[in-house]
Formats: structure tokens, sequence, C-alpha cells
């Protein structure tokens, strides 16, 4: 198979909209000068009709109106009379819905919005601070961007959030095309679109199109129509209520297309229900495997799938196998609980800056033995004391899956009498206790460990 059904999004929120090309590089504007224009897509694949589009508007939002779930930033964006305090909280929310699910984000929103109301708190915080807050959450580069975009907001754009979709994906670090649509559009009610990978799935559907979701021509497609759908009067309820109808009804494996507001505008449902069109072109019908936009022909229509034929996309690249050995240096602190030493990461590269127990990362194919000599060596330059690998206790090992990379852990245990620091020099360590540990920046891969 050299496609996946339908595992886009998963249900998870936002790509930040990585997938969309930079404004001014759109498939028309890139055509080399004096090339043809691309042919406009078959229509089974458009919305052509406008009272068609009217139609979906209304039952969306009417469906959206009643149904929506109550979402703290919502409510923000809904209330707070000041544009710059709105967008800030609307970013806020976009930037820790890329590849979180709501619920996990509820709770982390509450607490940073507490923290920092404004972009003037935030662009005050420091980095520790920020990831402090972040812990637990995720790419945690995406704290860190926020932070530097509200300094840059705060310092070189006198406090003022650009107002436009279009400027602030020029101006703001870290706010690609969805999440500048998103903020715009929730925030000042720009007639904008967006697509994340819940509107892609929607659209996909609506739409049949099955071409590979993640390629450049599709979702310079699905660009063109989320702009042409969006309800002009209600521009941020419209995206959100097609963002929410992907997360709660049309669901990657299990959508509930009985309970669909727009169930009557579905052509993948229509296609289920009623079956391979007949097969002569017409426009229910690309034809015979020439259409851009079709699923390829070496994977039609399957009927056992339904309407989770759409979307497709390429096979992720498997993640990268990566093995480290961990050591948690415990001791008795001067009030008699257990301490533990952390270490603070490099300042870039993967979990940037956060702390975690001294590690290695093993050369492929060590045995155990092998293993534990590596760490010792390493702690005993990082200590400058001598650290004999028969003390260091195996204590089992943990798996962590990272987006790119599958981790493991090998996790040793060495309590320790001294005061032991290690050299400053390498990287900032400190002794915590147990709760001063978990409040501290460190990664869900630690505290599993
Ligand atoms: Fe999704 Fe089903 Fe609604 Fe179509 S009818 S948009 S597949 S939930």
């Amino acid at each position: 198979m050299s496609h996946l059904r339908a595992a886009a999004a998963g249900g998870l929120r936002r790509s930040g909209g990585r997938a969309a090309r930079p404004a001014g590089q759109s498939r028309k504007g890139a055509s080399p000068r004096g090339a043809p224009a691309p042919a406009p897509p078959p229509a089974q694949h458009l919305f052509s009709d406008p009272s068609e589009i009217e139609a979906l508007r209304g039952n969306l939002l009417a469906w959206y109106d009643k149904s929506k779930r109550d979402l703290p930033w919502r409510t923000l964006a809904a209330t707070e009379p000041d544009a710059n305090r709105r967008a800030y909280a609307v970013w806020v929310s976009e930037i820790m819905l890329q590849q979180t699910q709501v619920a996990t984000v509820i709770d982390y929103y509450n607490r940073w919005m507490q923290k920092w109301p404004t972009l003037q708190a935030l662009a005050q915080a420091s980095l520790e601070e920020v990831n402090e807050l972040w812990a637990g959450l995720g790419y945690y580069s995406r704290g860190k961007r926020l932070q530097e975009a509200a300094r840059k907001v705060v310092t070189e754009l006198g406090g003022q959030m650009p107002r436009t979709a279009e400027e602030l994906q020029k101006l703001l670090p870290g706010v690609g095309r969805y999440t500048a649509g998103a903020i715009a559009s929730i925030s000042y009610g720009q007639a904008t679109g967006v697509v994340d990978g819940n509107v892609i799935r929607v659209l996909c559907r609506l739409r049949c199109i099955g071409a590979d979701s993640s390629s450049p021509a599709v979702i310079d497609r699905l660009w063109d129509m989320a702009n042409a759908l969006v309800d002009k009067s209600r521009p941020g309820d419209f995206n959100q209520a097609l963002m929410e109808l992907g997360a709660t009804v049309c669901m990657p494996k299990a959508p509930l297309c009985g309970e669909c507001p727009v169930k009557q505008h579905c052509r993948a449902r229509r296609r289920k229900l009623f079956g391979k069109p007949a097969p002569v072109p017409d426009v229910e019908d690309c034809g015979f495997g020439n259409c851009p936009l079709c699923p390829p022909a070496t994977e039609p229509w399957d009927s056992s799938l339904g309407v989770t034929n759409f979307p497709r996309k390429a096979v992720k690249k498997q993640p990268r196998v990566a093995r480290t050995a961990t050591c948690v240096l415990e001791r008795r602190g001067c009030h008699g609980a257990l301490e533990y030493l952390i270490v603070q990461r490099p300042s870039s590269g993967l979990l940037a800056g956060l702390w975690e127990f001294p590690s290695l990362l093993l050369a492929q194919g060590l045995q155990e033995e092998k293993q534990r000599e590596v760490l010792a060596d390493h702690l005993q330059t990082r200590m400058g004391w001598p650290v004999a690998a028969g003390d260091l206790q195996f204590i089992g090992e943990v798996i962590h899956v990272f987006s790119h990379i599958h981790q493991t852990y090998v996790v040793y245990s060495l309590p320790l009498d001294g005061d032991v620091t290690l050299d400053p020099a390498l990287s900032p360590s400190r002794w915590v206790t147990e709760e001063e540990f978990h409040a501290s920046a460190v990664s869900t891969a630690m505290k599993k460990v």
C-alpha cells in the first residue's frame, strides 16, 4: 500500500498549516510565466453551486450554535473587547492545539492565561518559566517560539498584534498559514478560510478527494475551497464549526454520518449509499483514472471502507530508533527527603532547555555490560568522581515515542552519600525532591523514567 486511509489528524488538532505553501506561492502564483493555467478540477470535487454553498454555511452554523463545545479560548474570543488581548488568547490556544488534543490543552491553557494574561506579561517571562508550564504538553519549541514572538510584538510592533492573516504570517515567528487564518478570522472577523487536519478530512469527504491529502496540489485545492466556503459574516464561527465537525462528527475512523449537519452535501456519503457511479464520465465520475484529485487508479474506492476512503495520505516515514542510558542519581537531602540530580539539556535541538536525569545517547547494538560501562564513564567525566559500572543498578526500560524518534531509555540508579554536582561548564545541574522534579521543566519521557 502506498497510501494510508483517512488517518489524517486522528483525533488530534492542527498541523499549524505547515502543509500549506507560504503566501505568494500558491499553485497559480508558482506557474512559470506564460504557462497555461491549470485545468479546473472535475465538477465532482468542486462547490460550484452558490445556493449549495449558502445552504451548507447555514446548516453548519446552525449546528455549531447548538452543539459547540464550551472551551475557554472560545469564551475569551467572544467576550474580550480588546483586539490585542483577543488575538493573543486565540493565538495561545492555536499553538497549544497543534498536535495536541483539546482535552489535554484546556488545563494548560487556563494556567497559561492566568499566569500571562497579556502579550506584555508573556514577553517578560523567562524561558525556564515557559518550559515549566509547558512541561508535559510536548513539542516544546512551540512555547519557546510563542514567547519569542510575543517579545517581538512588544519590542518591535509597539504591542500591537498584526491585523490580517497575511501580516500575522509574515511578521510572527512560528505562525503559519493555518494559525494566521485562525487568529484573523476568529479575532478580527477577517473572511479567510483555514485548513487543518480536521478540515482536510471533512472537505475531502464532502468532495470525494482521494489523492494524497498531504500533496501540495491537494492542499492548494483545499485552501481554495476553504476560502470560497467561509461565511463572510461569521468567518471565525464558520472555521471553528468546520473544525468542530471534523473533531466530533466527521471523525477519522467512525464518522457519525447520520448526525451530520451537512450530510446532504456529502459526496462520499452519497457514494457509500448509492454505490459506484455508472461507468460513463459525467459530473459524478471523473472518468478513467486521470483525475488529480481522485484516489490513485491502483487504490480505487473500497466499498468496505465507506466514507473513510477519504482522505488518503502518503505513508509516514517510520520513526528513527534510538536508545539512551539514563541514571537516576539519588541522595538523602538535609531534611531527610530523597533528592534526585537533574541536568539541563542544551538550548537547541530536541527538548531544548528541559531538565532530565543524566543521560547518554547509546551507539547502536551495545551489549548491556558495555552500556553500563559507557554510562559510568559519562558520569565520572561529569562528576569528577570515580564511578564503577558495577554500582549502577539496572531498573528497567522505558519507551517513549516522539513524533520522529522511537526512544528507549535504559534506566539505572545510583545512590550517593556525598554532595555531588556536575561540572557546570558542561551543563547546569541541581538536586530536587520528587515534588520539585514534577514542578520543573521536565519532559513526559523523564516523568515516565
Ligand atoms: Fe463526514 Fe459523514 Fe458528514 Fe460526510 S456525512 S461530512 S463523511 S460525517
